[in-house]
C-alpha cells in the first residue's frame, strides 16, 4: 500500500511515521508513505496556500491551485489510485470502510486546514471525502494518520500474527472480550480463573460470551449488522435470560 499525504505541515508526520506498527511496516517495505508539502507548489514570493473567502466571512480558505499542482506531481500506481479529501463532511470512517479502502494500491490523502479547501478541489480532483468522526479538527493531518494506521493494520504481514486483527473489536461487528496479563491479582482484582485453566475450548467460549455481553451492554446498535453464528444466538438468548451470566 502506498500513501501520499498532501499537507502544509509535513513535519507533523516525521515522528509519527517512525514508531509502532506503522513504523515497522514502513521499515519492512509493506507500506510506503510519501508526504508532499503543498507549499512547494504555491506561487509568488510568499508561497501563499490560502486566501480570503469569496462572499466574505471569517477565516481563510485553502487555494485550489497549489493542491491541484501538488496532486499532479504525485506519481500514480497504475489505475488503482484513490484520492481522498479529509473532511468532516465526508463518509464517516469505520472498520468496513477501512477494509474497502485497503483494496486500493495507492491512497492520496489531502489534508485541509483553516475553513477548508476551495470547493473546486473537491469537484475536480477528489474521488471521495472521508471523515474520522462527527467533530471538527483544525486540520486533516490527524485524520490522515488515523486512516493510514487503520488501513495498514489490515495489510497482510503488517501485524505479527496473521490472525491477530481478526479478533479486534468491530472485525466481526462485535466489541472484543476483556484482556488480562500478569500479575494474576491487581488491586484485589483477580484474572478470571478460567483463563488460567489451559482449556482452549472453554476459553474460546468465555471470550465469545464476554464479547457478546460487552456489545449488548455498550454498543447494542452493532448487533444488527454483526455476523452472528447459531452459537452466538444461543449465548445471546441465555444472556437475555440471565444478564450476569458468562
Ligand atoms: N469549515 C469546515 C466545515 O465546517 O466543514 C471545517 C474545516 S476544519 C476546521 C479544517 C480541516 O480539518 C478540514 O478541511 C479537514 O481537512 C480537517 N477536518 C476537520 N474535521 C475533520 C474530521 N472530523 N474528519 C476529517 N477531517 C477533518
Amino acid at each position: 500500500m502506498k500513501f501520499d499525504v498532501l499537507t502544509i505541515f509535513p513535519e507533523m508526520f516525521s515522528s509519527y511515521l517512525r514508531f509502532g506498527i506503522l513504523g515497522r511496516a514502513i521499515e519492512k517495505g509493506l507500506v510506503d508513505v510519501r508526504v508532499v508539502n503543498i507549499r512547494d507548489f504555491a506561487r509568488g514570493r510568499h508561497k501563499t496556500t490560502d486566501d480570503r473567502p469569496y462572499g466574505g466571512g471569517e477565516g481563510m480558505v485553502m487555494k485550489a491551485g497549489p493542491i491541484h499542482r501538488a496532486l499532479k506531481s504525485v506519481e500514480r500506481v497504475n489505475g488503482k489510485t484513490h484520492v481522498a479529501l479529509l473532511s468532516p463532511q465526508g463518509r464517516r470512517l469505520d472498520q468496513s470502510i477501512a477494509w474497502e479502502l485497503s483494496g486500493w494500491d495507492q491512497l492520496i490523502l489531502v489534508c485541509g486546514r483553516y475553513e477548508g479547501v476551495d470547493e473546486r478541489v473537491r469537484l475536480t480532483c477528489i474521488d471521495s471525502e472521508l471523515s474520522i468522526g462527527d467533530y471538527i479538527l483544525s486540520g486533516g493531518e490527524l485524520g490522515a494518520m488515523v486512516l493510514m494506521e487503520v488501513i495498514s493494520r489490515l495489510i497482510p504481514g503488517v501485524l505479527g500474527g496473521e490472525r491477530s486483527n481478526l479478533e479486534d473489536s468491530f472485525e466481526e461487528g462485535l466489541l472484543e472480550y476483556p484482556q488480562y496479563t500478569r500479575p494474576g491479582v491487581f488491586q484485589g482484582k483477580e484474572v478470571p480463573p478460567l483463563l488460567l485453566s489451559g482449556d482452549h475450548e472453554k476459553i474460546r467460549l468465555w471470550r465469545r460470551t464476554e464479547s457478546l455481553k460487552r456489545t449488548v451492554e455498550r454498543r447494542p446498535d452493532l448487533l444488527k449488522k454483526a455476523r452472528l453464528t447459531p452459537e452466538d444466538k444461543m449465548i445471546l438468548d441465555s444472556l437475555r435470560k440471565n444478564p450476569e451470566g458468562s
